[in-house]
């Protein structure tokens, strides 16, 4: 067990474990909690609330989130001496195995690139996990926005995000380019900035294997790799040509290609059996806005993925309601997926609806899908009546938008 000089073990609170391949839950689990720069103390202060609320409501007494404040970003800067991202934090984090967290600043000129990329490449969380789903009432720039119920797992690893990178001029770029040259007899333009965009076996089938055990475990109908292999053959090209190796090599008894299901199934799919398709990066993007209802479970690299995943959100209205968690094999991390918005810091102003359903995640990761459901019809009634902050407020027209801390209370009162 790691020693911490700063954070508070919770002593009514137990550890969350593994057991063989199978999370132990507590009745009284201790989750860290980041709360995050800027709005995060606001959003995570709501949030908190709410899932204690709905906790306490479904379990009665029996069950209690024992939060343990870990720290990060300007919350750890003036604890430990202007350090960010403290050993013990990345400790906590790695020995309780489920966290959740506000949004992080990231530093300008720092020497890394940002506090959530560190995060995930330090516990190696490789999946970049985005329900998206509509609420009713929220404003939407489609026609049909209940249409659109997607999970995208997003490489979190590999891929240009993996932030292999030389700046233009650099003797590294120079350098690279030169070597090219020599060994490949390449033509790269010397003013160029490089970039290195490296996808493997190993980060491909570990990402599209979690997709697919999702979709086993959801009863979702099929998982559809989104890659540009038809340009990049080797990376992009590799991922769905590995993704669909995982598919037949593991789950040859629960999966079928969508080839299968037009040549032998009429296009009917048999029970018990998930589609794996695939679609190019770009044809997917207009995919999900002109037939939305026919995707379940993505995989997709990198930077396809952060595209789509904000695609995605846009069309349900927006990315305050979008809920994310980065998983790796033990350790989770269930994060808001905007930022830091610090303009509204201390305003009791924002919506804290992203960091509370990423709560709701992590409920349905620890198996407490009662009170997961509870928040999530809770806060869709509590839109319904139009008791909105002001990003929605703004959308709906002529409403008085309720303050961080009013719209928690709304839905607390009603979770039923
Ligand atoms: P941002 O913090 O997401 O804010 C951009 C705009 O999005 C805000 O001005 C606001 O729009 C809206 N918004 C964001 N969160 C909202 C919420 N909870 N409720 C209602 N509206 C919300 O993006 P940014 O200004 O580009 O980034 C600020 C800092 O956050 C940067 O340091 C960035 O690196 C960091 N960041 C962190 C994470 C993370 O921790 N995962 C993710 C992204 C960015 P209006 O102005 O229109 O009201």
């Amino acid at each position: 067990m790691p020693q911490f000089d700063k954070i508070k073990i919770p002593a009514d609170g137990k550890r969350i474990a593994w057991k063989g391949d199978a999370l132990e839950i507590p009745d009284y689990p201790i989750i860290p909690v980041i709360e995050g720069d800027g709005i995060g103390p606001d959003i995570m202060r709501a949030a908190r609330r709410v899932l204690d609320a709905a906790v306490k409501k479904i379990y009665g007494g029996l069950k209690k989130i024992a939060w343990m404040d870990i720290y990060a970003g300007d919350s750890a800067a003036a604890r430990y001496a202007g350090n960010v991202l403290p050993d013990e934090t990345v400790a906590a984090i790695q020995y309780y195995h489920v966290s959740l967290k506000g949004p992080l600043t990231t530093p300008v000129g720092g020497g890394f690139r940002s506090l959530n990329v560190s995060l995930r490449q330090m516990m190696d969380l490789y999946a970049c996990v985005r329900p998206v789903n509509y609420f009713a009432g929220v404003p939407s720039p489609v026609r049909a926005p209940q249409k659109m119920d997607v999970v995208i797992f997003r490489e979190n690893t590999e891929d240009v995000y993996a932030g292999i990178e030389w700046a233009e001029g650099s003797p590294e770029a120079v350098k690279v380019i030169q070597f090219l040259k020599d060994t490949f007899g390449t033509s790269i333009r010397i003013d160029s900035g490089i970039g290195i965009k490296p996808i493997s076996i190993t980060g491909t089938k570990r990402l599209v294997r979690m997709a697919i055990q999702y979709a086993i475990k959801h009863d979702r109908p099929s998982v559809t790799i989104v890659h540009k292999g038809n340009i990049m053959k080797f990376t992009e090209g590799a991922f769905r040509d590995w993704g669909y190796e995982v598919a037949r090599e593991e789950f040859a008894d629960q999966t079928i290609t969508e080839d299968e299901l037009w040549s032998k199934h009429d296009s009917k799919i048999p029970s018990g059996k998930i589609v794996i398709k695939d679609r190019i990066a770009d044809s997917m993007l207009q995919q999900i806005l002109t037939r939305t209802d026919e995707y379940d479970v993505i995989a997709t690299p990198n930077l396809n993925g952060d595209y789509l995943s904000d695609a995605c959100a846009a069309q349900v209205g927006g990315l305050g309601l979008a809920p994310g968690a980065n998983i790796g094999d033990k350790v989770a991390l269930f994060e808001a997926t905007h930022g830091t918005a610090p303009k509204y810091a201390n305003q009791d102003k924002v919506n804290p609806s992203s960091v509370l359903l990423s709560g709701v995640m992590m409920f349905e990761h620890l198996g407490w899908q009662e009170a997961a459901d509870a928040v999530v019809a809770a806060v869709g009634k509590t839109i319904r009546q139009k008791k909105v902050t002001y990003d929605l407020a703004r959308l709906m027209g002529d409403i008085d938008p309720l303050k961080t801390s009013e719209y928690a209370t709304a839905i607390i009162a009603n979770i039923t």
